[in-house]
């Protein structure tokens, strides 16, 4: 899908754009007036963190769950993990902070820097023993550097040192892969719809 034909969580729709119409996530840096989309802003970082602020919309998350978009060994393990019934710890920690549920949603079609650590990650990905049926279809998708899950985990923690802003994500209570980011069209739908509803 093009990105401009994504639909957008309102608090996305408000953000700043660059030429291309790209909204700019909020842990964006911006040099030169242009947003470094590769790069994460340490001030803005370390804000989202203590504030409980989403890293994409810049706006608050409510207690409770909190989503991000993993790439393709992270949601292999996660997803084995939990066909299994054994907890899953992200031991490592990322300095990718959490969001809401439909930015992350969002952003997991949008992004291409998302797509590209995925990309990164996939040799990895298919290695090691046959999948069982709940990761197999993400397994085949890191074959191809496309796959990944929207993940929504009961907690997050963080760490801020002088020069990184860490999180460390904690007990996954949803699952959400794909193949193709494109496929998580309807979750989006479904979550906006929910939105516009409260
Ligand atoms: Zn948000």
């Amino acid at each position: 899908m093009r990105f401009d034909t994504v639909p957008k969580p309102p608090a996305v729709a408000a953000r700043p754009r660059d030429d291309r119409g790209y909204p700019v996530p909020a842990i964006t840096p911006w040099e030169d007036g242009r947003p470094q989309f590769a790069l994460t802003d340490y001030e803005r970082s370390a804000a989202c963190a203590r504030e409980r602020l989403c890293s994409v919309c810049n706006t608050l998350m409510p207690r409770g769950p909190v989503w991000r978009v993993v790439g393709g060994t992270e949601a292999v393990a996660i997803g084995e993990a939990l066909a299994a019934g054994r907890p899953y710890r992200n031991m490592a920690p990322t300095t990718e902070g959490p969001g809401h549920r439909a930015c992350m949603l969002y952003a997991s079609m949008v992004c291409p820097y998302l797509a590209r650590s995925n990309a990164r990650r996939r040799v990895t990905a298919v290695q090691g023993d046959t999948p069982d049926g709940l990761t197999a279809h993400v397994v085949r998708g890191a074959a191809r550097g496309d796959a990944g899950a929207v993940v929504g985990f009961a907690e997050y923690e963080f760490g801020i040192t002088p020069t990184k802003v860490l999180f460390r994500f904690l007990d996954p209570v949803e699952w959400l892969p794909h193949d193709d980011a494109d496929e998580q069209l309807p979750n989006l739908r479904a979550e906006l719809d929910r939105i516009a509803q409260r």
